[in-house]
């Protein structure tokens, strides 16, 4: 029996930005893979590299050496707009700001991913509708942006992140905005989200998100200093009446 291929492998990555002379390796020497149906942290203090991997990860950028492969394909082989086209239907990305538009009502939001589909606008509708269902925001689909508290920005950004079916969704520190309640909240929803299947990777600081996923990554100046595997925590109730 062959193995089923990881949905992305990192092969000896590295990336070195370069300004004014001066070359700053961000990233070195990373090698691992995200199979199918994961959740993992991405874990580090500020400047070891978590953003220029996630960028890497997300299709926004290239490694300077060593490759990435997306389903057994190096991204670095394909034109700029097969990228971009690659990105739209692969990746959807969640980030710690929410990212909504603020003239646009939540399911607006939350189809806009989809208005270049070639898909017409009721099914777009139906489709985030959908979506903010899955996230428990059926409730709010007319509301705005600023009609709507952090958690609920986060959620609609979730559904945005989810309506093109991606086979990965990205996250940016997603609770770092929020406070411990509703971050907590926010993780249990991304737990109920990979329990149906969705391959998740979150990008944090905080430990607190690395004990509710089932693998951690953690890097360090650029490297990776261990990946390690541990069975999650349980969402915190809230006994609050
Ligand atoms: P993190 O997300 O963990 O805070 P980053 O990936 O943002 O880390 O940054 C890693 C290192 O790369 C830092 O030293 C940072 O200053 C440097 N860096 C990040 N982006 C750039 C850039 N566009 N140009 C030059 N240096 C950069």
């Amino acid at each position: 029996m062959t193995a089923a291929l990881p949905l992305i492998s990192l092969r000896s990555v590295y990336r070195t930005y370069r300004a004014d002379g001066v070359a700053v390796t961000a990233v070195r020497n990373v090698s691992f893979d995200i199979d199918q149906g994961e959740i993992l942290a991405v874990m580090g203090p500020s400047g070891s590299g978590k953003s220029t991997l996630m960028n890497m990860i997300g299709l926004l950028d290239l490694p300077s050496e060593g490759a990435i492969y997306l389903e057994g394909s190096n991204v670095a082989d394909l034109s700029e707009d097969r990228r971009s086209t690659l990105r739209a239907r692969s990746i959807g990305f969640v980030f710690q700001s929410y990212n909504l538009l603020a003239r646009h009502d939540a399911i607006e939001n939350v189809a806009l991913p989809l208005v270049y589909s070639g898909i017409g606008r009721k099914e777009r509708l139906e489709r985030a509708a959908q979506c903010l269902e899955l996230v428990g925001m059926l409730h709010r689909v007319h509301h705005f942006p600023r009609q709507l508290s952090g958690g609920e920005q986060q959620r609609i950004a979730i559904a945005r992140a989810l309506i093109a079916s991606p086979l990965i969704v990205l996250a940016d520190e997603p609770t770092g905005a929020l406070d411990s309640r509703t971050g907590s909240d926010i993780l249990a929803l991304f737990a109920a989200l990979n329990q149906s299947g969705q391959t998740i990777v979150m990008i944090t600081h905080d430990p607190s998100i690395a004990t509710r996923c089932r693998r951690t990554i953690r890097l360090h100046d650029g490297e990776v200093v261990s990946d390690e595997s541990q069975v999650p925590l349980a969402p915190k109730r809230s006994f609050a009446s």
